[in-house]
């Protein structure tokens, strides 16, 4: 599982633990996340400018 961070607000997203409030159950793949899925903190980054962060 991969883990995904923002720029910006350095909010995490970790593909093992998924987004509840979201809509994104633990497991969901950061593939499955929709090109157009925003930062839910700041809401200034898209998922294309996430970084990997971690990779097990
Ligand atoms: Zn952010």
């Amino acid at each position: 599982m991969n883990a995904y961070i923002c720029p910006i607000c350095d909010y995490t997203y970790t593909e093992s633990t998924g987004a509840a409030r979201e809509g994104f159950p633990p497991g969901t793949a950061w593939s499955s996340i929709p090109d157009d899925w925003c930062c839910p903190d700041c809401g200034v980054r898209e998922k294309v400018d996430f970084t990997l962060v971690a990779q097990s």
